[in-house]
């Protein structure tokens, strides 16, 4: 039985654990709440990975690549895929909003007990000033990690900078990802246990009445990001990296599932690092550089859902919009998408910033709170699908993919 176990691949085991899961939530209704320790334990034990495994990684990806013009053309390219994939997500939700009218005709109650999470309490040019960690170890222990990232690539820069002085401790970088990986195999045998218990606890104590006033808003989402995963995603494949989609979701489906069950990109990371080198091949360098720095500032399921929450508060309240509305909902999501954090409900506390810029009453967030998770779920896995699609395509281009891994993606 054991062996049978440990031969299955992963992934049909996550598979198995996430249909069982459902069954068991609905069985068990509110009683699933008393097998959630479980998943926190998986959601513990992955975060844990989270802090060195981005240092190890980004650090030794930097060195690995070998000279920083290089470098500034792999960063160039995947910010630029970011960027790319944020804007038409963006677009994408703001036009389904204005085809579906999700708010038209929408009277706003609030649901009683509920509260509007306070505005990020910076500005932006704030924003920017704490990306520089004023102490990188306390940025560390904090878990901020956009500042770690920022050190983290300075220092690897710098390693690259000091020539032969600086090898061996690019060395050392490299041992310690390989480290990390290796935990990181260990941990994600918890992963169909810890995938089990959360979507038993989402299936079995969720609310579904809240579902209903808000459905279309539910279902208009969970359309955009799969216009994304199943439209946008395998063009970019097909026409930037030239592969085979299916090979694509098959290697990435054990970062899907941690992602939707546990609604955070942060915590998928070490498993979506895993299967991008792994299952699809691509060099450790730039698996390492793109994964980390997009699971922290590329969110295209977040931009899309931003752009939709900002045109159904507008035709809720009446609000009147302009050109000039259309042109700052996406902006504010796109610096939103990338201000959020991987942890769960990010994106709702971005929303105030995409709201406050057109005039659209806060109240709308706390409308929407009550169904934040079931999104939040849908997002986060678009947001991982997303980085990994652009490692492949920085890849490709990069020359820097083992095609004959990438087709024959299996397991991790
Ligand atoms: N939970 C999402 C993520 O980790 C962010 C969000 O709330 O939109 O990717």
């Amino acid at each position: 039985m054991m062996k049978k176990w440990f031969a299955t691949p992963l992934w049909k085991r996550v598979i198995l654990a996430l249909g069982l899961g459902v069954v068991a939530g609905i069985l068990l209704g509110e009683d699933a709440n008393s097998i959630k320790w479980i998943g926190d334990l998986f959601i513990r034990a992955i975060k844990m990975l989270v802090v060195p495994l981005i240092f190890f990684s980004l650090v030794s990806g930097i060195t690995a690549v070998g000279d920083i013009g290089k470098l500034g053309k792999v960063g160039g390219r995947a910010i630029g895929l970011f960027m790319m994939t944020a804007a038409i997500s963006v677009s994408l939700g703001m036009f389904l909003a204005t085809l579906v009218q999700p708010g038209a005709g929408l009277t706003i109650d609030i649901p009683a007990g509920s509260q509007i999470p306070p505005p990020p309490d910076q500005s932006v040019i704030q924003m920017v000033v704490n990306l520089i960690p004023d102490n990188p170890l306390m940025a560390m222990a904090q878990g901020s990690i956009l500042p770690m990232i920022v050190f983290a690539v300075l220092f690897g820069v710098a390693i690259l900078a000091s020539g032969s002085e600086g090898a061996p401790l690019a060395r050392a970088m490299d041992a310690g990802s390989a480290v990390m990986q290796k935990m990181t195999i260990i941990v994600m045998e918890l992963t169909p246990f810890g995938v089990f218990a959360l979507i038993a606890w989402v299936a079995g104590t969720f609310g579904f009445e809240a579902l209903l006033p808000l459905g279309k808003l539910v279902m208009l989402n969970y359309l955009g990001c799969g216009i994304i995963l199943l439209i946008v995603y395998p063009l970019m494949l097909r026409l930037i990296a030239r592969l085979p989609v299916k090979d694509f979701y098959r290697g990435i489906v054990d970062a899907q599932a941690v992602a939707f069950s546990t609604a955070s990109s942060n915590a998928a990371l070490p498993v979506t690092l895993r299967c991008v080198e792994r299952n699809l091949g691509v060099s450790n360098s730039i698996a390492s550089f793109t994964v980390a720095l997009g699971a922290t500032i590329n969110m295209n399921g977040t931009a899309m859902y931003l752009g939709v929450i900002a045109l159904f508060g507008a035709q809720a309240y009446g609000v009147e919009l302009t050109w000039l509305s259309y042109c700052l909902i996406a902006l504010t999501s796109t610096l939103g998408a990338i201000g959020a954090a991987g942890v769960p409900g990010s994106g709702l506390v971005m929303m105030s910033l995409v709201l406050t810029s057109i005039g659209v009453p806060l109240e709308t967030i706390a409308f929407v709170a009550g169904i934040n998770h079931l999104l939040d779920m849908m997002r986060t896995m678009t947001n991982v699908t997303g980085d990994a699609t652009v490692a492949v395509a920085v890849g490709r281009l990069a020359g820097e993919i083992d095609e004959r891994e990438f087709r024959s993606a299996d397991d991790v």
